[in-house]
């Protein structure tokens, strides 16, 4: 990235973090939180810690950083290191990502592409490029259909928490990452002081990790089939799921059995939840690799990922891009572009500029 495009990104970020300062969510226990964040062509700043909001802002307009993060923990010495913070508890989060998602689409634009000669390909990545023997490196993109089910899986971690676990309906917020993904940000106190372990089984709970092969759960469901959903928990779904598609299915029970655990698996990121020091992108934050903000999502129905999180402006810009699938946003299609220049919206260069993936012209 050359200093005229890190230039053009920190004006923009600063732009939108001086005009819309107020969509950026801090939490109301500002002290005992770690902040960190990325400034353009530079490393991660952790142990930041702010007395108010207003000193958070301040900071965050003055940075307009790459990222900007805030632990989900409250610690007694935020600034310190991590094993003297004092930790007090934190907050339980999931992290949904289409990337993790197998979904049909990825081979249209989950691509491998060379540094070098711009060559681009299908993954898996070749250890060098096919053309130069230049270095080839993986991008992953997105589109509607894995965007949607990443919003299928974060409906069913909400699933999860209200009717297994007994989560009031209000106490979880759903924010879209700003990139591929949602998170899950759960305000229940009974989650707060769990260790990483108790996480851990909560994570595998959801992924539907822990259950009986499948031959075994067929083999108990032989013995008396289900005519409805019975029992609690993953009982209740995979029952319900076989009584409900037993009657058309041509496949063997233990087939049907394992359609029903991947119906209903929620595949979050295992890491993100189980780690309890680690710090989250601030909602209302615009996103490093996207210039997207990371938005709360009211109605999951209604939310659209391609729209509702493109905050920065429409002004056009002149972008030599080096390569880039074609992406859509704002209900505009973009690409597929390989060496070169066109003009795009803001909001369009910014995605390609923060991937290092062109220079403004
Ligand atoms: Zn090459
Ligand atoms: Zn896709």
């Amino acid at each position: 990235m050359n200093e005229r495009t890190t230039a053009f990104l920190r004006q923009a970020y600063k732009e939108y973090y001086f005009k819309g300062s107020g969509s950026v969510a801090l939490p109301d226990d500002i002290e005992s939180r770690e902040f960190g964040y990325i400034p353009f062509g530079g490393g991660m700043i952790r142990h930041l810690s702010f007395r108010t909001k207003g000193e958070a802002l301040a900071e965050i307009i003055k940075q307009s950083p790459s990222s900007v993060y805030c632990s989900n923990a409250r610690y007694e010495f935020p600034t310190r290191p991590i094993d003297e913070k004092g930790w007090l508890g934190a907050e339980l989060i999931f992290d949904i990502d289409a990337t993790d998602i197998p979904t049909g689409c990825k081979k249209g634009h989950d691509l491998w592409y060379c540094e070098k000669c711009h060559a681009s390909g299908k993954l898996p990545r070749p250890a060098k490029c096919t053309k130069c023997g230049g270095s080839a490196v993986e991008f992953h993109g997105t589109c509607e259909e894995c965007l949607d089910a990443a919003k299928d899986h974060a409906r069913r971690v909400i699933g999860f928490l209200a009717e297994d676990f007994g989560v009031a309906a209000d106490a979880v917020r759903t924010y879209f990452s700003g990139n591929r993904g949602y998170h899950l940000h759960v305000f229940d106190g009974r989650f707060d002081r769990l260790d990483q372990q108790a996480r851990a089984e909560i994570t595998g709970y959801v992924r539907g990790s822990g259950l009986p092969p499948p031959q075994t759960m067929a083999a108990t469901l032989r013995r008396r089939m289900p005519g409805s959903a019975q029992g609690v928990g993953w009982t209740r779904r995979v029952t319900g799921y076989v009584a409900k598609n037993s009657g058309e299915y041509a496949g063997t029970l233990q087939r049907l059995v394992s359609d029903a655990i991947t119906g209903n698996r929620a595949l979050v990121d295992a890491s993100v939840t189980t780690d309890i020091h680690r710090v989250f992108r601030l909602a209302g934050s615009l996103h490093g690799d996207t210039g997207m903000s990371k938005l709360q999502v009211e109605s999951l129905g209604r939310f659209d990922p391609q729209v509702a999180p493109v905050v920065l402006g429409s002004k056009p810009v002149k972008v030599d891009v080096s390569f880039f699938p074609r992406f859509r946003l704002k209900h505009e299609d973009f690409g597929p572009y390989k060496s070169e220049s066109v003009e795009l919206p803001t909001f369009a260069a910014v995605s390609i500029l923060t991937r290092g993936l062109g220079e403004v012209a």
